[in-house]
Parts: C-alpha cells; sequence; structure tokens
C-alpha cells in the first residue's frame, strides 16, 4: 500500500470534529488533491476518515458495493448515504438492502421532498422525459446537498475514464457547489481494477450489471449499452444530458 504522503490534523477515532469553515476545507482540498494522486484507494479513504471523522461519509448508486466495502475496511460503520428518487429499479433497491444487510456501514436512505405522485401533481407526469435537469435537480441533487449538511467531506465511486466529463475529476477536490471536499478514491480506476476487486472481495453487484447496464440510474433514464460505448452512454439516452447535476 502507498503511503500516505498528507500529513494533516487528524481526528481521533470516534469523535465527531466541529465543522471547519469553507477556506480551510477548500485549502485542504487544494493540499491533498496533487498530494494523494498516486495514492490507492485505501489511502486516499484512510486520510478522509483521518482528517474528518465523523464529518465524511461515502455515496452509492448501488451499481455495485466497491467503495461502500473498501470504506467499510476502513471505517466499519461508515456513513453511507443513498438516494431513493422513488424512480430506480427494484433490483437497486435490493442491492441496497443487500449492502446493509452483510457491509458494516451506516446506510442513510435520502428521498427528495416530494414523492414522484407530488412530482407528477406539481410538475406534470414524466417530467424526467420533458425536463431532465429539473426533475435531477429535485429528485438528485436537492436531497443529497440537504442530506451533506452535516458532513465536510463526501465520498464518491466516480472514475475518469467513465465518461469524457469524468477525465479530470481529483481524488481530492474542492466541491464549490456543496461547500465540501469531494473525494474520489476509485478516481484513476479501470474497468479492470473494479472487476479485480470484485472478484477477490467477493463484492456484490447490481444484477443488472450482468444484464447490460453498466451505470445505472433511474429506470426512466437508463438503457443497456451497446458493445464498444461508454459505460454511461445508456444514461440520459437520447439527449445530451450526461450527468445529473451531483457532480457540478
Ligand atoms: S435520472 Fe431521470 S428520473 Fe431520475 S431524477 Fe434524473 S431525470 Fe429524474
Amino acid at each position: 500500500m502507498t503511503a500516505v504522503p498528507v500529513t494533516l490534523r487528524r481526528t481521533a477515532p470516534g469523535r465527531r470534529p466541529e465543522s471547519r469553515a469553507a477556506d480551510e476545507l477548500r485549502e485542504l482540498a487544494q493540499i491533498a488533491g496533487p498530494e494523494l494522486e498516486l495514492a490507492s484507494a485505501e489511502d486516499i479513504v484512510e486520510w478522509a476518515v483521518g482528517t474528518f471523522g465523523a464529518r465524511f461519509c461515502i455515496t452509492s448508486s448501488m451499481t455495485d458495493s466497491v467503495l461502500a466495502h473498501l470504506a467499510s475496511r476502513i471505517a466499519p460503520g461508515i456513513d453511507l448515504v443513498f438516494l431513493d428518487t422513488g424512480l430506480h429499479f427494484v433490483e437497486t433497491i435490493g442491492t441496497r438492502d443487500a449492502v446493509e444487510a452483510t457491509l458494516p456501514v451506516t446506510v442513510r436512505t435520502v428521498i427528495p421532498a416530494l414523492s414522484v405522485a407530488e412530482q407528477d401533481e406539481a410538475y406534470g407526469r414524466d417530467l424526467y422525459a420533458r425536463d431532465p435537469d429539473l426533475c435531477c435537480a429535485l429528485r438528485k441533487v436537492a436531497p443529497l446537498t440537504d442530506a451533506l449538511d452535516g458532513y465536510d467531506a463526501w465520498a464518491t465511486g466516480m472514475r475518469r475514464e467513465e465518461s469524457r466529463s469524468r477525465v479530470i475529476a481529483p481524488v481530492v477536490g474542492w466541491d464549490a457547489a456543496k461547500g465540501k471536499v469531494k473525494v474520489s478514491p476509485l478516481a484513476r480506476w479501470r474497468r479492470a481494477d473494479v472487476e479485480a476487486y470484485i472478484a477477490e472481495h467477493g463484492v456484490l453487484v447490481n444484477p443488472l450489471v450482468q444484464d447490460g447496464y453498466p451505470s445505472i440510474g433511474c429506470r426512466t433514464c437508463t438503457r443497456r449499452v451497446e458493445v464498444g460505448e461508454d459505460a454511461r452512454a445508456g444514461r440520459w439516452s437520447g439527449s445530451a444530458k450526461t450527468e445529473c447535476g451531483i457532480h457540478a
């Protein structure tokens, strides 16, 4: 395992530290990003846990549970935020339940302010088909922003090779939109690295992955991908939209 090069203020295990000011968090991210660029995913998570303690959480779309597995080895009981948009595949909810039952993580399922029926009433049916940016803003971005209120840093499983919009994702960066440090321990991983980790550790994977869905979002906005397509080509297929806005 690569030694962690960043020596920053560490938090005692189990202690919930005070929230840091935005300027300090931004500075932390600016220092740690370059220094951890070549660190292993385990070292990046270890740095985040040591720096932010209980003010660090991970997130998961439940396409697989690689990040959840990896982070829970380092910090058993770590908070895992899952956005339940109300429009997921049943397999995704099943994967969430299996992760909660089998891994030492604290799953926090977050739901939008409006149910799907309430959103239909307020904005009309099938908003995702007419204005997916607004739909994502209501069902993903706003709930996640609220859920991250008690944290200084959050982790995602995003990888640079997934799409052109992600090729410059730092392993640790400043998320100006949320005022948080954003940690992407798997940013440098290739698909082969993910598969090797899954095989080595017997990690839970959403069964839809084997059915042609390498990237899984809401069932209304996700299709199977063809051979040779980007992993995220099945997301909002047929429109110019490539991201939900969480990673803005
Ligand atoms: S992925 Fe589609 S259905 Fe889900 S929140 Fe975004 S636009 Fe709405």
